[in-house]
């Protein structure tokens, strides 16, 4: 079932963007199904729930921070997160610089854009986000890499909304990927989720978060 639905996605992706399975909520039996499915890219949105299940599964799984991350708890997956997708702040920056040299890593980050248009806390503006990406302080982050860009879509059945969010999004990924700075190389933007992956692609996405299109729904 999970084997099959992945195949699906997979063959619909025909590799425009790379699938993350987005697992939070589920056991690690149906994440060693999608693993031997195929999937190696996991997205987690809490610390605790990532660093529970990282153990259980192969080390070549690749761990997705997917959701809001605190600074005080950027400690425990700094030693083996490999791509943060919401970084919303200079000072979390700072603090998963800190913790990826102590690791001796360098850690992959995406800075999370607000596009929808609903109430929520997460998310720079795109002029936030330009002014992160050109604070000086940036350049002395040698243990984080900036690579690209994350948002998610207004939760409505209006496809033209949602393309236009997605297309919003990818000409800023444009716009700030042309700027020349310091431990920053953009070549990902992580865009769609189940209901809206399809239009995401076709957007620009290179990586989309997939959870319950191949779970089932969350309770
Ligand atoms: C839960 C979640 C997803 C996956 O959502 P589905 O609709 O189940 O595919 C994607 N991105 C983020 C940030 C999430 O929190």
């Amino acid at each position: 079932m999970i084997a099959d639905t992945i195949h699906q996605i997979e063959t619909e992706l025909a590799g425009r963007a790379q699938l993350i399975a987005v697992t939070k909520t589920k056991p690690v039996e149906l994440l060693r199904e999608a693993y031997d499915a195929g999937c190696r890219k996991f997205g987690e949105n809490k610390v605790q729930e990532m660093t529970e299940k990282q153990p259980q599964l192969p080390a070549d799984v690749k761990w997705h921070l997917i959701g809001h991350l605190q600074t005080n708890k950027v400690k425990y997956i700094a030693p083996f997160v490999a791509l943060i997708h919401s970084v919303d702040s200079l000072k979390l920056l700072q603090e998963i610089n800190k913790q990826a040299a102590k690791n001796n890593r360098t850690i992959d980050c995406l800075l999370q854009i607000y596009i929808a248009d609903e109430e929520t806390k997460f998310g720079l503006s795109a002029q936030e986000a330009e002014t992160l990406l050109n604070d000086p302080t940036l350049e002395s982050l040698e243990n984080v890499r900036i690579v690209g860009l994350m948002g998610l879509a207004t939760n409505t059945d209006n496809d033209d909304q949602i393309r236009r969010e997605f297309r919003g999004l990818k000409q800023l990924y444009d716009t700030l990927a042309a700027l020349n700075r310091k431990n920053v190389q953009f070549s990902e933007l992580s865009m769609g989720m189940s209901g809206d992956y399809h239009i995401a692609v076709e957007e620009g996405s290179t990586l989309v978060r997939v959870g319950s299109a191949i779970f089932g729904s969350r309770n």
